[in-house]
């Protein structure tokens, strides 16, 4: 007790005292006469952690109070001399101040300006309420408040704090407790080092008491390597300089190559990494309550308050990195602040646009390949009408052909008859001739290829279409359609120039689509010269290897050719101009040589007539082959 009675000598000097009612809004619905309230600040105004406090306890005190409040603020600056002086005058002075005007209610900020109260109860506002904060219960005891007083205390656990310290960095060797030489920070230092001895073996604790602020820089400057800080209080340093504002803390956080921890979190956000700590806005917010309670009429000794105890750990992300400290060693619960927006976070507008942007060429991409499925399908299927319609186109093409074809095999079966008939008769001779029968014999088979190809030719009319591609022959085609419609030729007086290249114009493909594309062809033109008036009948069949390696196949007619404006509708399908025509047949012919990767195309001939004329990419020739084994 004695101690305290020291610490709060006289020097006592009023450092602030203002009179205000709170400029807020909300003061237009405050009622009645104005309740005078003096807020004595242990050494003075700004000292930290109380300067925090204050600020908060303003702040609630003004949103809740009914009443418009008329604050006095005034300071033990004594306190920071530490001397044994005399206090009266003070005493006097805030009696005097109030003698007049009276006093609702009197709040003791910090453990020096509550002991002031408590030592001076008598003879200072004994009749006034007494509010003590922000004064850890250690500090006082119970017994020393009556009735018309009351405390929000705290309590905080720095053993509990220094253990966190090592939970988070268990490799810390050291630890540099910042704290002054007040008579309160010296209870606290003795205290202290008799409840850190249980840590003794484990970490070591330097203890800053006996520094001068400067010292305290330096120290800081130099901790060796595994060293934390635990920042407690500097109200004056061992040199008797009293610390206001946060200052010093700036200079220990500059200085610092370890990280920093404290016990309250008026430094939060500022370079603490956090931990148990106490909360200022709640000690703040609880003083307020209760001194709106006592200023509504409530007897301050029926107040009982709880102390304010370390609340949920809180910890700053940022150094938490700084100090490779993983949240996995945090406390279950814990709080982490100030964490950098993730870049998910930072660019999520970006990364939305970019991921809908892909979900949209995902879209469009599966759209594409259903749109190909379905085109590849509608393909086949298209295909297969064509080949439809091409069987059908042949069938059709052969029944027109039926009687020339009866008649070019009729021909080679009478000519293999007489000549075998010849031939025996060669034989039966009682001499035989053996080279006329030999000639016979010869002119017998010479028939039957004849007849064989004719055969081979209407075979493939009515055959089904092999579906792999090879290699043809494009000679071969038009001599088995020359040979097939030998008749129609003859019949109508149609005169044939056939110019087959010895080059062998040899392409990839289906023998029997080419086949069905020369004969259409040909039927064509048969059949445009059968209604023409001109007798000077001539058709022209070429083939032609051209000089950039591609087949030609060239069908000219000396018919009518066509009406310039129905020329562009010759390969449409259904388009015909004659009575029983399907209309069909260059259309076919057209999507078989462009499936081949070929064109066809018409132009006039000259003097008059169609020129039709089949290109056709060439397969590499054989070095040898003839037209059969
Ligand atoms: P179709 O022979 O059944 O009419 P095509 O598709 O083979 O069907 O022919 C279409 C039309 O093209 C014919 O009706 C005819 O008017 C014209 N055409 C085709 N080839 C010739 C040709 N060589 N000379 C004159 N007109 C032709």
């Amino acid at each position: 007790m004695g101690r305290w009675i020291a610490a709060l000598a006289l020097g006592i000097a009023l450092a602030v005292s203002t009179g205000w009612a709170w400029p807020t809004p909300a003061a237009a619905r405050k009622v009645g006469p104005p309740k005078r309230v003096l807020l004595l600040h242990s050494l003075g105004p700004q000292f930290p952690p109380w300067n925090t406090i204050a600020i908060n306890f303003r702040e609630q005190l003004r949103s809740q109070s009914p009443h418009p409040i008329d604050l006095y603020e005034a300071s033990l600056q004594s306190y920071r001399f530490g001397a044994a002086e005399e206090q009266k005058p003070f005493i006097d002075y805030l009696r005097s101040l109030f003698a007049e005007r009276g006093l609702d209610l009197v709040i003791a900020l910090g453990a020096p300006a509550a002991r002031f109260f408590l030592l001076n109860r008598p003879e200072i506002f004994p009749g006034t309420p007494l509010l003590l904060a922000a004064a850890d219960e250690r500090t006082f005891s119970p017994t020393e408040l009556g009735h018309n007083d009351t405390a929000v205390a705290t309590r905080f656990d720095q053993l509990r704090q220094i253990e966190d310290i090592l939970q988070l960095l268990p490799d810390t060797t050291e630890i540099a407790v910042v704290i002054g030489d007040s008579p309160l920070e010296r209870f606290w230092v003795e205290r202290l080092q008799h409840s850190f001895e249980r840590f003794a073996g484990r970490v070591n604790f330097r203890w800053f008491n006996t520094l001068s602020a400067d010292e305290m820089v330096q120290q800081v400057r130099e901790l060796p390597a595994h060293s934390a800080i635990y920042y407690g209080t500097v109200r004056v340093d061992a040199q008797g300089v009293p610390q206001e504002g946060d200052s010093l803390f700036g200079r220990i956080r500059e200085a610092a190559q370890a990280p920093i921890f404290s016990y309250i979190d008026n430094h939060f956000g500022q370079g603490i990494v956090g931990g148990p700590l106490l909360s200022s806005y709640e000690i703040g917010r609880r003083t307020a309550a209760v001194a709106g309670r006592i200023l509504g009429g409530e007897t301050p000794g029926d107040i009982k308050t709880p102390t304010v105890e370390l609340s949920t750990p809180l910890y700053d992300w940022r150094e938490l990195q700084r100090w490779k400290v993983s949240e996995s060693r945090l406390s279950p619960g814990s709080i982490v602040q100030f964490r950098e927006p993730t870049a998910l976070e930072r660019y999520r507008v970006q990364i939305l646009a970019i991921a809908a942007a892909f979900l949209l060429q995902t879209l469009l991409i599966g759209w594409f390949l259903h749109e190909h499925r379905r085109r590849r399908i509608a393909e086949t299927e298209s295909l297969q009408l064509v080949n439809d319609l091409a069987r059908m186109n042949r069938f059709a093409t052969a029944g027109q052909l039926a009687a020339s074809i009866a008649h070019e095999i009729r021909q080679p079966l009478s000519a293999i008859v007489t000549a075998s008939t010849a031939g025996l008769n060669w034989l039966r001779r009682a001499t035989p001739d053996l080279a006329e029968a030999r000639l016979a014999m010869e002119t017998a088979v010479e028939q039957s290829h004849r007849a064989d190809d004719v055969i081979k030719g209407v075979g493939a009319l009515f055959r089904n279409e092999a579906q792999e591609r090879r290699r043809v022959d494009l000679n071969e085609l038009v001599e088995q359609v020359l040979a097939i419609t030998a008749q129609s030729r003859a019949s109508h007086a149609i005169g044939l120039d056939a110019d087959l290249t010895p080059d062998a114009p040899v392409v990839m493909g289906h023998p029997i689509q080419l086949q069905q594309v020369i004969l259409n062809l040909v039927m064509n033109a048969v059949e445009a010269m059968r209604d023409s008036a001109d007798p000077a009948r001539m058709l022209r069949i070429q083939s032609a290897v051209r000089a950039d390696g591609t087949a030609l196949i060239r069908i000219r007619d000396t018919g009518p050719g066509v009406d310039p404006k129905v020329a562009d509708n010759m390969f449409q399908p259904f388009f015909t101009t004659k009575p029983g025509g399907m209309g069909m047949g260059l259309s076919i012919c057209k999507t078989i040589i462009e499936a081949h990767g070929g064109s066809l195309t018409a132009t006039p001939n000259s003097p008059h007539g169609m020129d039709f004329q089949i290109v056709l990419p060439r397969e590499r020739p054989r070095p040898a082959g003839g037209r059969r084994p």
